[in-house]
């Protein structure tokens, strides 16, 4: 049934094994794009994410600066404009201590005081500037026409009498400062000096829990993009790399409206480091003219940190995609299975059919349309194969059974006489080496009889030649009548005959002999009249070989016969 693959081929692959590949592959490629263009999205989403609360944290952190400012200066003004306060004079008894709580119960304020429109320090919190001229200083000059809050600036005169900052940083300050009225008259300006380590504090508690695993970090930049704020007071080192509020560009393509949303975080690239930071700048909110700096809070976190769940989602997506395709290919190899099942029990059928195995039938295959009209056909293709194979082997067994009745037909008309049906001289000879063989065996005696007709040649001449046959079909009827079955009587040619007698003696054929003369003068022929017949007769001897000096004998003792006068019979032991 299945030839073997010739030497060298590739053997094809099981139709199980292609369709779980083609299925799998096919699902394979689909769940790798959809994975890929699944990830894309949820890497954008991460990004996304990632900016817009990085965002949050500068947008925060900036609203609490903003606000903090506006309050301090609000203080100032208040207090610069609380005319019952400056009644007495600006060095008025009650001053000094209304400055010092003030003092103590906003922190971050190192000094408050008051000048004079001269600019020399008449009160102060803490007694350090008292009686000194800050004429020069600009939160004076502009003090002295209207509410000022100014940017951070070192401050030497004031630094060095404070202790330092607890980051090791040279102590800088903001000031705020407002104008004293009385009565219309200008009296002087209220001053305060801010730490810096506000800022460093404020910023500090507003950065998120995770800010140090996330490696957020926040600064601040001053109107002109220069540094004023880096964390851990690593301010220097920026400088120094000549830092500026840096230029961000949108994490992805732009175009994208979620994208391009104002105060959306960007990628920028900072002095300090070669790779990229996600980075959220924003300006701070004016609440009144004076306060407003115009810094910009600045977040900013290594991309890879701020986007690593981006990566990862792609790395998942794409690993849920492979286990899908796995599954496929394995759902679609189940399936192929019955499939190829069936055709596998079909065709080990058609080998046990092919080797004639008894009861060996197409099964039923059902596992598909296409299987189960297969399998129908070659079972009712077989069926018929079976019946036309019957039918061929009943054809054959006649054919043969004529052809041994043929041959046999053949065969007597090969051993028998037409004319009287008796045996000839070649079916005589068959049955003499029979029976001479069973005679040697047995010890038992055989005999022969010669006859030939007295005179034929004058019937033959006064009759016609086919009244001679009449009477030689007439005798040979005779003979064979008379004869026992297991007698052989054959017509030798002429008018001669020759009887074979199993398992009797020379004297029991003469006496057989007598009669047949007897019986053959006795009856006249039809037309002839009486027709005698001579016999001569010899029985086998125990040291002859073959039949021929028996033959011989009874020749011999035919001829006597004939020549004693006819009619009659006669012995030759
Ligand atoms: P005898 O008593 O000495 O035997 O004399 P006979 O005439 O019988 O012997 P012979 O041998 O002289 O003649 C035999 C005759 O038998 C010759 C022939 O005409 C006849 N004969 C031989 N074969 C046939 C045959 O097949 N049909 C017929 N009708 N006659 C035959
Ligand atoms: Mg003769
Ligand atoms: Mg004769």
């Amino acid at each position: 049934m299945s030839a073997p693959a010739p030497v060298g081929a590739r053997r094809p692959w099981s139709l199980r094994t292609q369709i779980a590949v083609v299925f799998g592959s096919l699902v394979s490629v689909v769940a790798m794009l959809l994975s890929l263009a699944f990830g894309e999205l949820l890497k954008l989403r991460v990004q996304q994410e990632a900016a817009a609360s990085l965002h949050m944290v500068a947008h925060n952190a900036a609203r609490v600066l903003a606000d903090e400012l506006f309050e301090r200066s609000r203080l100032v003004q208040v207090l610069a404009s609380s005319q019952d306060l400056w009644e007495k004079g600006l060095d008025a008894p009650d001053v000094l201590p209304l400055l010092q709580r003030m003092q103590t119960t906003r922190p971050y304020s190192r000094w408050i005081g008051v000048a004079n429109v001269q600019g020399i320090v008449q009160t102060d919190s803490n007694h350090l500037l008292r009686g000194q001229s800050v004429l020069d200083a600009s939160w004076f000059q502009a003090g002295i026409k209207d509410l000022y809050v100014g940017d951070v600036h070192p401050f030497a005169a004031l630094a060095s009498r404070i202790a330092p900052s607890t980051t090791g940083e040279t102590q800088r300050f903001l000031d705020f400062s407002a104008p004293i009225h009385r009565n219309g008259e200008t009296l002087g300006v209220l001053g305060l000096h801010l730490s810096w380590d506000w800022a460093r504090d404020t910023l500090e508690s507003l950065r998120p829990a995770y800010a140090d695993h996330a490696q957020i970090e926040l600064f601040v930049f001053d109107r002109h993009g220069e540094l004023i704020y880096a964390p851990g007071g690593r301010i220097a080192p920026f400088v120094a790399l000549g830092q500026k509020l840096p230029q961000t560009v949108p994490p992805r393509v732009t175009g994208r409206d979620s994208l391009t949303m104002p105060g959306q975080a960007g990628l920028a690239y900072w002095n300090d480091a070669p790779q990229q930071f996600l980075t959220a700048v924003e300006h701070l909110p004016a609440r009144n003219l004076a306060s407003d700096l115009g810094w910009s809070m600045v977040v900013r976190q290594p991309k890879a940190m701020a986007f690593v769940g981006a990566d990862s989602a792609v790395a998942k997506a794409l690993a849920g995609g492979l286990v899908a395709a796995l599954l496929a290919a394995l759902i679609a190899s189940l399936a192929a299975r019955r499939l190829s099942e069936d055709l596998n029990s079909l065709s080990r059928a058609a080998l046990h059919i092919e080797a004639g195995t008894p009861g060996a039938v197409v099964p039923q295959a059902h596992s598909t349309r296409e299987v189960q009209r297969l399998s129908s056909t070659l079972d009712h293709m077989t069926r018929r194969l079976l019946t036309m194979n019957e039918a061929m082997e009943e054809l054959v067994r006649q054919r043969t059974l004529e052809l041994e009745h043929a041959n046999q037909a053949l065969e007597r008309l090969a051993s028998s006489d037409p004319l009287t049906g008796l045996l000839n001289r070649r079916g005589f000879d068959a049955r003499m080496t029979a029976a001479l063989a069973l005679a040697r065996r047995s010890g038992r005696p055989l005999s022969v009889i010669t006859i030939d007709i007295d005179h034929f040649k004058r019937v033959n001449d006064s009759f016609g030649h086919e009244i001679g046959d009449n009477v030689l079909r007439s005798l040979a009827y005779q003979l064979k009548a008379r004869l026992r079955v297991s007698d052989a009587v054959a017509r030798l040619g002429g008018e001669e005959f020759i009887v074979l007698l199993p398992d009797t003696a020379l004297e029991d054929a003469l006496q057989m002999a007598h009669e047949l003369v007897a019986m053959v003068g006795g009856r006249p022929q039809e037309l002839v009249g009486r027709v005698t017949i001579s016999a001569g007769l010899s029985a086998l001897r125990a040291q002859e070989e073959d039949a021929g000096p028996m033959l011989r004998r009874s020749d011999d003792a035919l001829y006597a016969a004939k020549t004693a006068g006819r009619n009659r019979a006669q012995a030759q032991a």
